[in-house]
Protein backbone atom coordinates (compact mmCIF):
# COMPACT_ATOMS: atom_id res chain seq x y z
CA UNK A 1 0.00 0.00 0.00
CA UNK A 2 2.78 2.49 0.42
CA UNK A 3 4.04 4.32 -2.49
CA UNK A 4 7.73 3.57 -3.98
CA UNK A 5 10.41 5.52 -1.98
CA UNK A 6 12.94 7.33 -3.99
CA UNK A 7 15.76 8.50 -1.41
CA UNK A 8 17.05 12.01 -1.77
CA UNK A 9 17.72 13.25 1.41
CA UNK A 10 19.49 10.03 3.01
CA UNK A 11 21.82 9.65 -0.65
CA UNK A 12 23.35 12.63 0.40
CA UNK A 13 26.67 12.48 2.23
CA UNK A 14 26.45 11.14 5.98
CA UNK A 15 26.90 14.64 7.66
CA UNK A 16 23.56 16.22 6.55
CA UNK A 17 21.66 13.98 8.41
CA UNK A 18 22.13 11.17 11.06
CA UNK A 19 20.24 7.60 10.49
CA UNK A 20 17.72 7.36 13.32
CA UNK A 21 14.77 5.20 13.59
CA UNK A 22 11.43 6.18 14.69
CA UNK A 23 11.13 5.30 18.56
CA UNK A 24 8.12 2.39 18.47
CA UNK A 25 5.09 3.74 20.73
CA UNK A 26 2.72 1.72 23.24
CA UNK A 27 -0.77 1.41 21.82
CA UNK A 28 -1.14 3.30 17.69
CA UNK A 29 -3.96 4.24 16.58
CA UNK A 30 -5.14 6.09 13.68
CA UNK A 31 -7.12 8.69 14.66
CA UNK A 32 -6.64 10.98 11.26
CA UNK A 33 -5.94 9.99 7.62
CA UNK A 34 -6.01 12.32 4.60
CA UNK A 35 -7.41 10.03 1.82
CA UNK A 36 -7.25 12.45 -1.54
CA UNK A 37 -4.01 13.50 -0.30
CA UNK A 38 -2.98 9.34 0.24
CA UNK A 39 -4.27 8.69 -3.18
CA UNK A 40 -1.87 11.81 -4.90
CA UNK A 41 0.76 10.12 -3.39
CA UNK A 42 0.36 7.40 -5.21
CA UNK A 43 -0.94 4.86 -1.69
CA UNK A 44 -2.87 1.87 -2.93
CA UNK A 45 -5.87 2.59 -1.16
CA UNK A 46 -8.00 -0.79 -2.68
CA UNK A 47 -5.44 -2.69 0.34
CA UNK A 48 -5.68 0.14 2.61
CA UNK A 49 -5.58 -1.65 6.11
CA UNK A 50 -6.07 1.20 9.34
CA UNK A 51 -4.46 -1.40 11.35
CA UNK A 52 -1.03 -1.24 9.33
CA UNK A 53 -1.50 2.47 8.63
CA UNK A 54 -1.27 2.73 12.76
CA UNK A 55 1.70 1.04 12.41
CA UNK A 56 3.50 3.16 9.96
CA UNK A 57 2.31 6.38 10.80
CA UNK A 58 3.49 5.90 14.53
CA UNK A 59 6.93 4.66 13.32
CA UNK A 60 6.16 1.49 14.99
CA UNK A 61 6.77 -0.17 11.45
CA UNK A 62 9.15 1.02 9.14
CA UNK A 63 8.10 0.85 5.13
CA UNK A 64 9.91 -0.86 3.10
CA UNK A 65 12.40 1.46 0.89
CA UNK A 66 12.19 4.17 3.96
CA UNK A 67 15.50 4.64 5.21
CA UNK A 68 14.72 7.20 8.16
CA UNK A 69 17.01 10.11 8.85
CA UNK A 70 16.66 13.42 11.16
CA UNK A 71 17.96 16.00 9.42
CA UNK A 72 20.70 18.31 10.14
CA UNK A 73 20.13 22.13 10.77
CA UNK A 74 20.73 25.30 12.85
CA UNK A 75 18.22 28.34 12.62
CA UNK A 76 17.98 31.90 14.17
CA UNK A 77 15.36 31.84 16.92
CA UNK A 78 13.81 34.84 18.01
CA UNK A 79 16.91 36.94 16.57
CA UNK A 80 19.66 34.45 17.98
CA UNK A 81 21.73 31.97 15.84
CA UNK A 82 21.74 28.76 17.26
CA UNK A 83 24.12 26.29 14.97
CA UNK A 84 22.87 22.80 15.86
CA UNK A 85 18.83 22.36 16.31
CA UNK A 86 18.21 19.74 13.68
CA UNK A 87 15.10 17.19 13.81
CA UNK A 88 14.89 16.60 17.18
CA UNK A 89 11.49 15.10 17.22
CA UNK A 90 10.87 14.30 13.34
CA UNK A 91 12.29 11.80 11.30
CA UNK A 92 12.37 12.04 7.25
CA UNK A 93 11.54 8.73 6.24
CA UNK A 94 11.97 9.39 2.55
CA UNK A 95 10.76 10.64 -0.74
CA UNK A 96 8.06 9.53 -2.69
CA UNK A 97 6.67 10.80 -6.28
CA UNK A 98 2.78 11.83 -6.42
CA UNK A 99 0.68 11.70 -8.95
CA UNK A 100 1.63 14.92 -10.63
CA UNK A 101 5.70 13.19 -10.62
CA UNK A 102 7.03 15.44 -7.96
CA UNK A 103 9.01 14.66 -5.06
CA UNK A 104 7.41 14.83 -1.73
CA UNK A 105 9.28 14.63 1.34
CA UNK A 106 7.22 12.15 4.18
CA UNK A 107 8.24 12.84 7.28
CA UNK A 108 7.13 11.55 11.10
CA UNK A 109 6.39 14.49 13.66
CA UNK A 110 6.81 13.35 17.37
CA UNK A 111 8.49 10.26 16.34
CA UNK A 112 10.77 10.13 19.74
CA UNK A 113 13.69 11.32 20.68
CA UNK A 114 16.69 11.97 18.42
CA UNK A 115 20.48 12.77 18.68
CA UNK A 116 19.13 16.42 17.92
CA UNK A 117 16.76 16.41 20.80
CA UNK A 118 18.55 18.57 23.37
CA UNK A 119 17.03 17.15 26.78
CA UNK A 120 13.22 17.22 25.40
CA UNK A 121 11.09 14.61 24.61
CA UNK A 122 10.98 13.89 20.83
CA UNK A 123 7.35 13.81 21.43
CA UNK A 124 4.50 15.69 20.22
CA UNK A 125 1.00 16.07 22.46
CA UNK A 126 -2.11 15.26 20.34
CA UNK A 127 -3.24 18.72 20.09
CA UNK A 128 -0.60 20.19 18.09
CA UNK A 129 -0.53 17.71 16.15
CA UNK A 130 -4.57 18.02 15.49
CA UNK A 131 -3.44 21.59 15.18
CA UNK A 132 -1.08 21.37 12.53
CA UNK A 133 -3.78 18.98 10.52
CA UNK A 134 -6.76 21.45 10.28
CA UNK A 135 -4.81 24.47 9.48
CA UNK A 136 -2.32 22.95 7.23
CA UNK A 137 -4.97 21.16 5.40
CA UNK A 138 -7.06 24.32 5.67
CA UNK A 139 -4.09 26.61 4.22
CA UNK A 140 -4.19 24.08 1.46
CA UNK A 141 -7.58 25.05 0.67
CA UNK A 142 -7.65 28.73 0.69
CA UNK A 143 -5.28 28.43 -1.94
CA UNK A 144 -1.52 28.82 0.40
CA UNK A 145 1.48 26.90 -0.33
CA UNK A 146 1.82 24.43 2.27
CA UNK A 147 3.51 21.48 4.21
CA UNK A 148 0.19 18.70 4.35
CA UNK A 149 -1.35 16.66 7.05
CA UNK A 150 -0.95 13.16 5.46
CA UNK A 151 -2.44 11.37 9.11
CA UNK A 152 -2.42 11.81 12.67
CA UNK A 153 -1.87 8.62 15.14
CA UNK A 154 -2.59 8.57 19.21
CA UNK A 155 0.46 6.78 20.36
CA UNK A 156 -1.21 5.54 23.96
CA UNK A 157 1.33 7.15 25.67
CA UNK A 158 1.25 10.25 27.89
CA UNK A 159 3.05 13.42 27.14
CA UNK A 160 3.85 16.38 29.63
CA UNK A 161 3.75 20.09 28.80
CA UNK A 162 1.82 22.11 30.50
CA UNK A 163 -0.44 19.50 31.62
CA UNK A 164 -0.47 15.79 30.97
CA UNK A 165 -1.82 15.41 27.22
CA UNK A 166 -2.04 12.55 24.79
CA UNK A 167 0.89 11.90 22.39
CA UNK A 168 0.48 11.50 19.14
CA UNK A 169 2.59 11.75 15.86
CA UNK A 170 2.06 13.41 12.85
CA UNK A 171 2.40 12.68 9.04
CA UNK A 172 3.64 15.45 7.67
CA UNK A 173 4.17 15.79 3.60
CA UNK A 174 6.01 19.14 2.34
CA UNK A 175 7.79 19.40 -1.24
CA UNK A 176 11.07 19.54 1.06
CA UNK A 177 12.27 20.13 4.69
CA UNK A 178 15.15 22.55 2.83
CA UNK A 179 15.08 25.69 5.12
CA UNK A 180 17.15 28.62 5.55
CA UNK A 181 18.35 26.61 8.90
CA UNK A 182 19.60 23.67 6.29
CA UNK A 183 22.11 26.32 4.67
CA UNK A 184 23.21 28.31 8.15
CA UNK A 185 24.02 24.58 9.59
CA UNK A 186 26.89 23.90 6.88
CA UNK A 187 27.49 27.75 6.69
CA UNK A 188 28.28 28.23 10.24
CA UNK A 189 31.01 25.39 9.66
CA UNK A 190 32.17 27.10 7.10
CA UNK A 191 31.72 23.61 4.66
CA UNK A 192 31.19 25.54 1.08
CA UNK A 193 30.92 22.64 -0.47
CA UNK A 194 28.32 21.39 1.49
CA UNK A 195 26.16 24.53 1.38
CA UNK A 196 26.82 23.90 -2.36
CA UNK A 197 25.05 20.48 -2.51
CA UNK A 198 22.17 21.87 -1.12
CA UNK A 199 21.71 24.56 -3.23
CA UNK A 200 22.21 22.51 -5.96
CA UNK A 201 19.37 20.23 -4.62
CA UNK A 202 16.87 23.02 -4.40
CA UNK A 203 17.52 24.12 -7.74
CA UNK A 204 16.88 20.72 -8.81
CA UNK A 205 13.43 19.74 -6.82
CA UNK A 206 12.48 23.44 -6.72
CA UNK A 207 13.76 25.79 -9.10
CA UNK A 208 14.45 23.60 -12.06
CA UNK A 209 13.85 26.72 -14.67
CA UNK A 210 17.12 28.19 -12.97
CA UNK A 211 18.79 25.02 -15.43
CA UNK A 212 17.20 26.31 -18.26
CA UNK A 213 18.80 27.57 -21.49
CA UNK A 214 18.68 31.03 -20.44
CA UNK A 215 21.29 30.64 -17.78
CA UNK A 216 23.05 28.19 -19.39
CA UNK A 217 26.04 30.09 -20.34
CA UNK A 218 25.79 32.08 -17.01
CA UNK A 219 28.90 32.16 -14.60
CA UNK A 220 28.13 29.54 -12.06
CA UNK A 221 28.00 32.35 -9.27
CA UNK A 222 24.83 33.76 -11.20
CA UNK A 223 22.75 30.72 -10.87
CA UNK A 224 23.18 30.85 -6.63
CA UNK A 225 22.22 34.39 -6.86
CA UNK A 226 19.36 33.65 -8.91
CA UNK A 227 18.86 30.94 -6.62
CA UNK A 228 18.20 33.96 -4.05
CA UNK A 229 16.09 35.90 -6.02
CA UNK A 230 14.05 32.59 -6.93
CA UNK A 231 13.94 31.96 -2.90
CA UNK A 232 12.64 35.33 -2.54
CA UNK A 233 9.89 35.54 -5.14
CA UNK A 234 7.89 32.32 -3.12
CA UNK A 235 8.41 33.80 -0.17
CA UNK A 236 7.00 37.26 -0.92
CA UNK A 237 4.19 35.71 -2.91
CA UNK A 238 3.35 33.04 0.39
CA UNK A 239 3.73 35.99 2.75
CA UNK A 240 1.38 37.88 0.88
CA UNK A 241 -1.33 35.21 0.98
CA UNK A 242 -1.23 35.30 4.91
CA UNK A 243 -1.44 38.66 4.90
CA UNK A 244 -4.75 38.59 2.58
CA UNK A 245 -5.98 35.34 5.32
CA UNK A 246 -5.07 37.35 8.61
CA UNK A 247 -2.76 34.70 9.30
CA UNK A 248 0.24 35.15 11.78
CA UNK A 249 2.50 31.55 12.05
CA UNK A 250 3.94 32.83 15.29
CA UNK A 251 7.39 31.44 15.30
CA UNK A 252 8.85 32.74 11.79
CA UNK A 253 12.74 31.77 12.46
CA UNK A 254 14.70 30.87 9.98
CA UNK A 255 14.61 26.89 10.50
CA UNK A 256 10.59 27.48 9.73
CA UNK A 257 11.44 29.42 6.96
CA UNK A 258 10.96 27.06 3.59
CA UNK A 259 13.39 27.15 0.68
CA UNK A 260 10.27 25.67 -1.08
CA UNK A 261 8.23 28.63 -0.18
CA UNK A 262 6.02 26.63 1.74
CA UNK A 263 4.55 27.34 5.20
CA UNK A 264 5.88 25.15 7.34
CA UNK A 265 5.94 24.64 11.31
CA UNK A 266 2.45 25.20 12.53
CA UNK A 267 2.96 26.05 16.18
CA UNK A 268 1.23 28.72 18.30
CA UNK A 269 -0.29 29.73 14.71
CA UNK A 270 -3.47 31.61 14.81
CA UNK A 271 -5.46 33.80 12.25
CA UNK A 272 -6.53 37.44 13.56
CA UNK A 273 -10.37 38.16 14.06
CA UNK A 274 -10.65 42.02 15.13
CA UNK A 275 -8.38 43.66 12.56
CA UNK A 276 -4.83 45.10 14.43
CA UNK A 277 -1.66 44.78 12.22
CA UNK A 278 0.24 44.49 15.91
CA UNK A 279 -1.62 41.51 16.75
CA UNK A 280 0.56 38.71 18.38
CA UNK A 281 -1.01 35.20 19.92
CA UNK A 282 2.42 33.31 20.58
CA UNK A 283 3.13 33.13 23.99
CA UNK A 284 6.82 32.64 23.30
CA UNK A 285 6.61 35.90 21.21
CA UNK A 286 7.31 38.09 23.81
CA UNK A 287 8.80 41.42 21.95
CA UNK A 288 6.01 40.48 19.58
CA UNK A 289 8.70 39.60 16.59
CA UNK A 290 6.53 37.83 14.60
CA UNK A 291 3.30 39.98 14.56
CA UNK A 292 1.27 40.03 11.80
CA UNK A 293 2.42 43.66 10.50
CA UNK A 294 6.38 42.16 10.75
CA UNK A 295 6.06 38.99 8.64
CA UNK A 296 7.08 40.50 5.28
CA UNK A 297 9.59 42.13 6.50
CA UNK A 298 10.95 38.87 9.05
CA UNK A 299 11.01 36.63 5.65
CA UNK A 300 12.76 39.32 4.01
CA UNK A 301 15.49 39.39 7.30
CA UNK A 302 15.38 35.35 6.75
CA UNK A 303 16.34 35.71 3.05
CA UNK A 304 19.09 37.75 4.26
CA UNK A 305 20.24 34.77 6.74
CA UNK A 306 19.93 32.83 3.25
CA UNK A 307 21.73 34.60 0.65
CA UNK A 308 24.75 34.89 3.37
CA UNK A 309 25.27 31.21 3.50
CA UNK A 310 25.46 31.70 -0.19
CA UNK A 311 28.44 34.55 -0.79
CA UNK A 312 31.06 32.42 -0.70
CA UNK A 313 29.05 30.71 -3.96
CA UNK A 314 28.02 33.77 -6.04
CA UNK A 315 31.37 35.30 -6.27
CA UNK A 316 35.12 35.22 -5.71
CA UNK A 317 35.36 38.26 -4.68
CA UNK A 318 33.27 38.99 -1.22
CA UNK A 319 32.64 42.30 -1.28
CA UNK A 320 31.43 42.14 -4.90
CA UNK A 321 28.76 38.59 -3.85
CA UNK A 322 27.54 40.93 -0.99
CA UNK A 323 26.68 44.05 -3.02
CA UNK A 324 25.08 41.87 -5.23
CA UNK A 325 23.25 40.01 -3.04
CA UNK A 326 21.94 43.02 -0.82
CA UNK A 327 20.51 43.95 -4.40
CA UNK A 328 18.42 41.45 -4.92
CA UNK A 329 17.50 41.10 -1.19
CA UNK A 330 16.67 44.59 -1.74
CA UNK A 331 14.00 43.98 -4.41
CA UNK A 332 12.27 41.53 -2.14
CA UNK A 333 10.49 44.80 -0.90
CA UNK A 334 8.79 45.78 -4.56
CA UNK A 335 8.27 42.28 -5.23
CA UNK A 336 6.33 41.99 -1.73
CA UNK A 337 4.44 45.26 -2.26
CA UNK A 338 3.63 44.01 -5.66
CA UNK A 339 2.50 40.41 -4.48
CA UNK A 340 0.84 42.05 -1.23
CA UNK A 341 -1.36 44.77 -3.53
CA UNK A 342 -2.57 41.93 -5.88
CA UNK A 343 -4.15 40.40 -3.63
CA UNK A 344 -5.55 42.96 -1.84
CA UNK A 345 -7.09 44.14 -5.32
CA UNK A 346 -8.45 40.70 -5.52
CA UNK A 347 -10.48 40.98 -1.81
CA UNK A 348 -11.65 44.10 -3.12
CA UNK A 349 -13.23 42.73 -6.25
CA UNK A 350 -10.77 44.56 -8.41
CA UNK A 351 -9.16 43.38 -11.69
CA UNK A 352 -7.83 46.41 -13.37
CA UNK A 353 -4.81 48.19 -11.59
CA UNK A 354 -5.04 51.85 -11.03
CA UNK A 355 -2.94 54.13 -9.63
CA UNK A 356 -5.08 54.86 -6.04
CA UNK A 357 -5.89 51.52 -5.93
CA UNK A 358 -2.82 51.05 -3.08
CA UNK A 359 -4.58 54.17 -1.06
CA UNK A 360 -7.91 52.28 -1.29
CA UNK A 361 -6.37 49.07 0.52
CA UNK A 362 -4.90 50.87 3.29
CA UNK A 363 -7.91 53.01 3.67
CA UNK A 364 -10.15 49.91 3.83
CA UNK A 365 -7.91 48.31 6.70
CA UNK A 366 -8.04 51.53 8.53
CA UNK A 367 -11.76 51.73 8.73
CA UNK A 368 -11.24 47.75 9.91
CA UNK A 369 -9.06 48.65 12.78
CA UNK A 370 -11.30 52.01 13.65
CA UNK A 371 -14.02 49.42 14.13
CA UNK A 372 -12.52 46.87 15.37
CA UNK A 373 -13.96 44.78 12.78
CA UNK A 374 -13.58 40.91 11.84
CA UNK A 375 -11.31 40.67 8.94
CA UNK A 376 -12.48 37.50 7.85
CA UNK A 377 -15.90 38.74 7.76
CA UNK A 378 -15.46 42.34 6.62
CA UNK A 379 -13.99 41.09 3.32
CA UNK A 380 -16.91 38.15 2.88
CA UNK A 381 -19.75 40.87 3.82
CA UNK A 382 -18.22 43.06 1.27
CA UNK A 383 -19.43 41.09 -1.92
CA UNK A 384 -22.67 42.29 -1.05
CA UNK A 385 -22.07 46.03 -0.67
CA UNK A 386 -21.26 45.64 -4.31
CA UNK A 387 -24.94 46.57 -5.09
CA UNK A 388 -26.38 48.09 -2.13
CA UNK A 389 -26.93 48.42 1.62
CA UNK A 390 -25.12 45.79 3.47
CA UNK A 391 -26.13 46.03 7.21
CA UNK A 392 -24.59 42.55 7.82
CA UNK A 393 -20.89 44.32 7.15
CA UNK A 394 -21.69 47.72 9.10
CA UNK A 395 -22.92 45.37 12.09
CA UNK A 396 -19.48 43.98 11.95
CA UNK A 397 -17.96 47.69 12.82
CA UNK A 398 -18.01 48.98 16.67
CA UNK A 399 -17.26 52.72 14.89
CA UNK A 400 -18.84 53.02 11.52
CA UNK A 401 -17.48 56.78 10.21
CA UNK A 402 -14.83 55.23 8.29
CA UNK A 403 -16.54 51.93 6.58
CA UNK A 404 -19.42 54.73 5.52
CA UNK A 405 -17.24 57.09 4.18
CA UNK A 406 -14.97 54.43 2.50
CA UNK A 407 -17.84 52.32 0.45
CA UNK A 408 -18.81 55.15 -1.85
CA UNK A 409 -15.45 55.81 -2.78
CA UNK A 410 -14.67 51.62 -3.72
CA UNK A 411 -18.09 51.74 -5.90
CA UNK A 412 -16.69 54.79 -7.49
CA UNK A 413 -13.54 52.38 -8.40
CA UNK A 414 -15.97 49.56 -9.14
CA UNK A 415 -17.73 50.95 -11.65
CA UNK A 416 -14.48 51.17 -13.95
CA UNK A 417 -14.09 47.25 -13.76
CA UNK A 418 -15.65 46.11 -16.98
CA UNK A 419 -18.16 43.42 -14.94
CA UNK A 420 -21.13 44.18 -13.45
CA UNK A 421 -22.15 43.59 -9.89
CA UNK A 422 -23.17 40.05 -9.25
CA UNK A 423 -20.04 38.99 -11.23
CA UNK A 424 -17.83 41.59 -8.92
CA UNK A 425 -19.55 39.92 -6.22
CA UNK A 426 -18.78 36.29 -7.01
CA UNK A 427 -15.54 37.06 -7.84
CA UNK A 428 -14.71 38.20 -4.39
CA UNK A 429 -16.28 35.46 -2.71
CA UNK A 430 -14.22 33.04 -4.34
CA UNK A 431 -11.33 34.85 -2.67
CA UNK A 432 -12.58 35.73 0.50
CA UNK A 433 -13.67 32.62 2.83
CA UNK A 434 -16.45 32.85 4.65
CA UNK A 435 -14.87 29.87 6.87
CA UNK A 436 -11.38 29.65 8.40
CA UNK A 437 -9.98 27.67 11.54
CA UNK A 438 -10.94 30.45 14.26
CA UNK A 439 -8.74 29.62 16.92
CA UNK A 440 -12.06 29.31 19.50
CA UNK A 441 -13.12 26.59 17.36
CA UNK A 442 -9.78 24.73 16.72
CA UNK A 443 -9.29 24.94 20.57
CA UNK A 444 -12.85 23.52 21.24
CA UNK A 445 -11.82 20.61 18.85
CA UNK A 446 -8.97 20.07 20.38
CA UNK A 447 -10.27 20.22 24.12
CA UNK A 448 -12.81 17.97 23.04
CA UNK A 449 -10.00 15.25 21.58
CA UNK A 450 -7.76 15.35 24.81
CA UNK A 451 -10.77 13.83 26.29
CA UNK A 452 -11.16 10.90 23.44
CA UNK A 453 -13.98 13.20 21.23
CA UNK A 454 -13.14 13.00 17.98
CA UNK A 455 -16.54 14.71 16.41
CA UNK A 456 -15.75 18.67 17.14
CA UNK A 457 -12.57 17.79 15.30
CA UNK A 458 -14.12 15.74 12.31
CA UNK A 459 -17.00 18.28 12.26
CA UNK A 460 -14.76 21.34 11.83
CA UNK A 461 -12.37 19.46 9.44
CA UNK A 462 -15.25 19.26 7.42
CA UNK A 463 -16.20 22.74 7.43
CA UNK A 464 -12.77 23.84 6.48
CA UNK A 465 -12.74 21.90 3.60
CA UNK A 466 -15.44 23.81 1.69
CA UNK A 467 -14.42 27.50 2.81
CA UNK A 468 -15.85 29.29 0.17
CA UNK A 469 -19.00 28.02 -0.11
CA UNK A 470 -21.82 29.00 2.48
CA UNK A 471 -22.36 25.61 4.61
CA UNK A 472 -26.32 26.22 6.15
CA UNK A 473 -26.25 25.32 9.64
CA UNK A 474 -23.14 26.34 10.33
CA UNK A 475 -23.05 29.97 10.86
CA UNK A 476 -21.21 29.20 14.12
CA UNK A 477 -18.15 28.54 12.43
CA UNK A 478 -18.04 31.49 10.33
CA UNK A 479 -18.67 33.72 13.42
CA UNK A 480 -15.47 35.70 15.53
CA UNK A 481 -15.27 33.86 19.07
CA UNK A 482 -17.91 35.54 21.74
CA UNK A 483 -16.12 37.46 24.36
CA UNK A 484 -15.69 34.95 26.87
CA UNK A 485 -14.24 32.55 24.38
CA UNK A 486 -11.61 34.64 22.74
CA UNK A 487 -7.80 33.60 21.70
CA UNK A 488 -5.57 35.45 23.39
CA UNK A 489 -2.68 33.34 23.57
CA UNK A 490 -1.56 30.50 21.82
CA UNK A 491 1.00 27.96 22.85
CA UNK A 492 2.72 25.27 20.80
P1 LIG B 1 10.15 24.51 16.42
O1 LIG B 1 10.02 25.65 17.37
O2 LIG B 1 9.00 23.56 16.43
O3 LIG B 1 10.48 24.94 15.05
O4 LIG B 1 11.37 23.62 16.94
C1 LIG B 1 12.64 24.15 17.15
C2 LIG B 1 13.61 23.05 17.48
O5 LIG B 1 13.23 22.39 18.68
C3 LIG B 1 13.73 21.96 16.44
O6 LIG B 1 15.08 21.57 16.40
C4 LIG B 1 12.85 20.87 16.98
O7 LIG B 1 13.24 19.60 16.50
C5 LIG B 1 13.10 20.99 18.46
N1 LIG B 1 11.99 20.47 19.26
C6 LIG B 1 10.78 21.02 19.43
N2 LIG B 1 10.01 20.27 20.25
C7 LIG B 1 10.76 19.20 20.61
C8 LIG B 1 10.54 18.06 21.45
N3 LIG B 1 9.39 17.84 22.09
N4 LIG B 1 11.55 17.19 21.57
C9 LIG B 1 12.73 17.38 20.94
N5 LIG B 1 13.00 18.41 20.16
C10 LIG B 1 12.03 19.33 19.99
MG1 LIG C 1 10.58 24.02 13.38
MG1 LIG D 1 7.29 23.32 15.85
Amino acid sequence: MFPEFTLRYARLPEHFFLRFDPVPVKAPKLVAFNRPLAEQLGFDLAAFDAHQAAEWFAGNAVPAGAEPVAQAYAGHQFGHFNPRLGDGRAVLLGEVTDCEGRLRDIQLKGAGMTPFSRGADGRAPLGPVLREYLVSEAMHVLGVPTTRALAAVTTGERVFRRVPEPGAVLTRVAASHLRVGTFQYFAARDDIEAVRTLADMAIERHYPHLLGPELADVAEGERYLALVEAVAARQATLVAKWMGLGFIHGVMNTDNCSIAGETIDYGPCAFMEAYDPATVFSSIDEGGRYAYRNQPWIAQWNLARFAETLIPLIDGDQERAIEKATEVIKRYEPLYEAEWLAVMRGKLGLTKEEEGDRALVDAFLEALQAGRADFTLAFRYLAEAVEGDAPALLELFEAREGIEAWLPRWRERLAREDNGPAEIAARMRAVNPLYIPRNHKVEEALAAAAEGDLAPFEALREVLADPFTEQPGREAYARPAPPTEAVFRTFC
